[in-house]
């Protein structure tokens, strides 16, 4: 306990509700708290005499001030935070020290600057906010997850899921990371979106590595086809941590090129000479790297990007025989098929059917051969059936920054 302070409570804003949680009648003043014995983990008794354990560094529900226990809520509804220090008079007279986690409509009403409405409703501020409270606030254990929007090992982010991509801090209520919109449109990441065309792809090289929303960046109608088509097999050629395009030894036309040339577009010019390695190499594991890395909506706030990011490096090392992927299986993040698609696995998109076509629609099931390499684009009347189908599922775009498949 630092000198100076006489109270663990911070002083309640409006924001806070009547039943001032911290300011319970006999809670410990900071000089009865360092007396008290400290304990890791309390146990608190539903109705049914059932004990739940809650321990020192849990997430937990709170009931909001106001809500009546037992009336029906919604989990996205209650109150977090996070369990600092549990202290106890005696065995039914328990104390705990936490620190909230801010709702995006607290924060904004905290900080004017801060924009709620980019927030998901299992979103969350991590504040410096602390109170002391007793037991009886606490409903249950929830999931907290850091979302850092940068990162390639992201874990994913479930339906259930509490998580928090920025913090406020008192005194000043400063907020970090400043939101900032990485896509054209210059609109912020809006996890809870499940508009067509909010689907986010990342360009995960390092000079791009940003979000873009899907319908930002298909290619619009009348415009053309592109001159560059996308190939999923452009995901398995390029090392995902550099950007730069691998060189098989097998693939002479491809080592000719200008190695400028071929960094910059990305592009496999003939995706026929890596057939060999690559269908040597697990199946599942193929496609799971040949997925576009993306997020939101269905999707999950995280999306993808873990799974993917470590089936490109296992397929990358393979590629280089630098690593047999035998084991290939073992070395994946936990949960990484949770976090793909519904289909991911499926025949019709097996690694090589990727083209985006002058309407903006990939025709995933045009069964671009990466042993014969006989392209050809689907029936108008097919196309549009899957684009209804697909906005889910998975499509290959220009990244509007290199020009790459993403
Ligand atoms: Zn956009
Ligand atoms: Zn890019």
């Amino acid at each position: 306990m630092p000198k100076g302070r006489t109270k663990w409570s911070v002083k309640k804003k409006t924001k806070q509700p009547q039943h001032v949680l911290g300011r319970e009648a006999n809670a410990p003043n900071a000089t009865e708290w360092s007396s008290m014995t400290p304990y890791n983990t309390f146990q608190v008794a539903d109705e049914n005499d059932v004990g739940y354990d809650f321990s020192v560094q849990d997430v937990v529900c709170v009931l909001p001030n106001g809500r009546q226990v037992g009336a029906p809520i919604e989990l996205h509804e209650y109150w977090t935070c996070r369990i600092l220090d549990i202290r106890a008079r005696n065995e039914t007279d328990v104390w705990v020290k936490i620190e909230w986690f801010y709702s995006a409509q607290d924060a904004a009403r905290e900080n004017s600057t801060f924009v709620a409405s980019h927030c998901g409703q299992y979103e969350r501020l991590k504040s410096n906010h602390t109170d002391c409270v007793s037991t009886s606030v606490f409903n249950g254990l929830a999931s907290m997850k850091y979302y850092d929007e940068t990162n390639l090992n992201q874990e994913p982010i479930f339906a259930d899921d509490f998580y928090y991509r920025y913090t406020i801090d008192l005194p000043d209520l400063s907020i970090s990371p400043t939101p900032a919109a990485t896509c054209v449109c210059g609109c912020l990441y809006d996890p809870s979106d499940t508009a067509p065309g909010s689907v986010m792809h990342l360009c995960p090289r390092p000079e791009c590595r940003k979000y873009y929303h899907r319908g930002c960046i298909s290619p619009s109608k009348g415009k053309g086809a592109h001159t560059s088509p996308f190939h999923r097999v452009d995901f398995l050629l390029t090392d995902v941590d550099t950007g730069v395009a691998l060189e098989l030894p097998l693939n002479e036309s491809a080592s000719a090129e200008p190695p400028k040339k071929r960094r910059r577009a990305s592009h496999v010019t003939d995706p026929a000479a890596f057939s060999a390695p690559i269908a040597a190499l697990p199946q599942q594991l193929v496609r799971a790297a040949a997925q576009p890395i993306v997020r939101g909506g269905v999707l999950g706030v995280a999306g993808n990007v873990a799974a993917v990011v470590a089936a490109r490096r296992l397929v990358c090392r393979a590629l280089r025989d630098e690593d047999a992927v035998d084991a290939w299986a073992d070395q994946m993040p936990k949960d990484w098929e949770k976090s793909m698609p519904d289909g991911w696995d499926a025949e019709a998109i097996e690694f090589d059917a990727a083209e985006v076509t002058d309407d903006g629609v990939q025709n995933s099931e045009s069964n671009i051969s990466v042993s014969g390499g006989n392209r050809r684009k689907g029936a108008k009347g097919k196309k549009k059936a899957i684009a209804a189908t697909t906005d889910s599922t998975m499509r290959v775009l220009p990244c509007p920054a290199c020009g790459g498949a993403i």
